[in-house]
């Protein structure tokens, strides 16, 4: 069975193309109750682009703080439970802002048409019935979560997505103006998931001519902003690592991540590090399975004076190390695509700790 995949329904691509939101969204400004919600990431607040939202006097904004956690579904939960007591079904979620806030607006979109908990639907197809109409607008890019299948949700026993074809985008706007206040720091470990989503599409069992034209062009774009003559956070290459995520998505959706993924998933469920950030940690040290991606990895690294912490391993116990090795083992699919499907045969819980022990 090949995988049969929902691909986002409509796009815009441009400087200044958040100016159209608001003509984009009114067609179904008519649906459910007559009203939209914003979700906005709270660093907008108080800055122009809040005075650019198309807002009319029914609509509903959140700003929303994503710096202490990463979504919850208990968040969700609760944004859902008072939107839906203020004024009802909403004709539509517009989420703006980085991989947490576009998640929420996923999600979000998701739960007010579906009963109980988000706990409930955190899996494949669990979701019942379609959610209501919803916007993606990055304002950092590289996670690929403006274009993908899931919203990625910590609950209190997993981490783990609303994954179903109601959960894509029925429409992402690509505005490269947004991105360019990202800081630094962030914007290199951002760009960098993107990078590592096509080295991992690209080594392993699942990929295929169409997983393989995206990740080609995502990383040639990814070395002309990281690695080129005229690499850093420049308007032109702000335009290219808009696209870049976007395709680095598309590549990893037809294939897979891989080890890095697998490993940087349990820095982040156990230790609560950041995906992209846990990511560029972690691929530091997998050159024996990455060896040319690594090797450009560092050069980008260099270049940009990117410090990488080293010997964090030193200050995690025992317990935490096998805790974290336990989260990678079970993400099956990662360790099938990179090591083959008899992986279970090569690779140990004990392997998969001595990876921790090196960062
Ligand atoms: P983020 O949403 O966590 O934001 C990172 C930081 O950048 C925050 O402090 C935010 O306030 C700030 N920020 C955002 N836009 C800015 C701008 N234009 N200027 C200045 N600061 C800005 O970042 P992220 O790395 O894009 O997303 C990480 C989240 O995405 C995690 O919750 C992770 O689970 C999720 N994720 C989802 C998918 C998916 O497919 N759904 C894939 C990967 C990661
Ligand atoms: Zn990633």
């Amino acid at each position: 069975m090949h995988k049969n995949f929902k691909g986002i329904e409509k796009t815009v691509f441009g400087r200044g193309s958040f100016n159209q939101l608001g003509d984009i969204i009114a067609p179904h400004r008519r649906e459910n109750n007559r009203y939209m919600v914003f979700i906005v990431d709270n660093y907008f607040k108080g800055k122009d682009l809040e005075s650019r939202l198309p807002l009319l006097p029914e609509d509903t904004v959140y700003f929303i703080d994503v710096d202490p956690h990463e979504p919850t579904t208990e968040q969700i939960d609760t944004l859902r439970d008072e939107i839906l007591a203020t004024k009802g079904l909403p004709s539509g979620i517009i989420g703006i802002g980085g991989g947490a806030i576009m998640d929420i607006a996923k999600c979000v979109s998701l739960m007010v048409t579906n009963e109980g908990s988000s706990t409930l639907y955190q899996g494949l197809d669990l979701i019942k019935v379609p959610g209501i109409y919803h916007v993606g607008v990055p304002t950092i890019s590289g996670t690929g979560a403006e274009v993908s299948m899931t919203a990625v949700l910590t609950g209190p026993e997993k981490k783990l997505g609303l994954k179903c074809e109601w959960t894509v985008f029925n429409q992402v706007i690509l505005d490269p103006d947004l991105i360019a206040t990202v800081p630094r720091d962030w914007w290199f470990y951002v760009g960098m998931d993107t990078y590592i989503h096509c080295i991992e599409s690209e080594n392993g069992q699942f990929n295929n001519a169409y997983s393989h034209a995206y990740a080609e062009q995502s990383m040639k774009l990814c070395r002309e902003i990281y690695l080129g003559e005229n690499s850093g956070q420049t308007a032109e290459n702000d335009d290219k690592l808009m696209v870049a995520s976007l395709m680095g998505g598309l590549s990893l959706t037809y294939s897979e991540v891989g080890i890095c993924h697998a490993i940087s998933y349990g820095l982040s469920k156990i230790l609560g590090m950041r995906h992209c950030y846990s990511n560029c940690i972690a691929f530091n040290h997998l050159a024996d399975y990455y060896p040319e991606g690594v090797a450009e990895f560092k050069e980008m690294v260099a270049k940009h004076n990117i410090t990488l912490p080293q010997g964090l391993s030193k200050d995690w116990t025992d317990a935490q190390i096998n805790a974290m090795a336990h989260v990678s083992y079970k993400l099956d699919h990662m360790w099938n695509h990179a090591v083959g499907y008899d992986w279970k045969e090569k690779v140990t819980i004990e392997d998969i700790e001595a990876i921790f022990r090196r960062l």
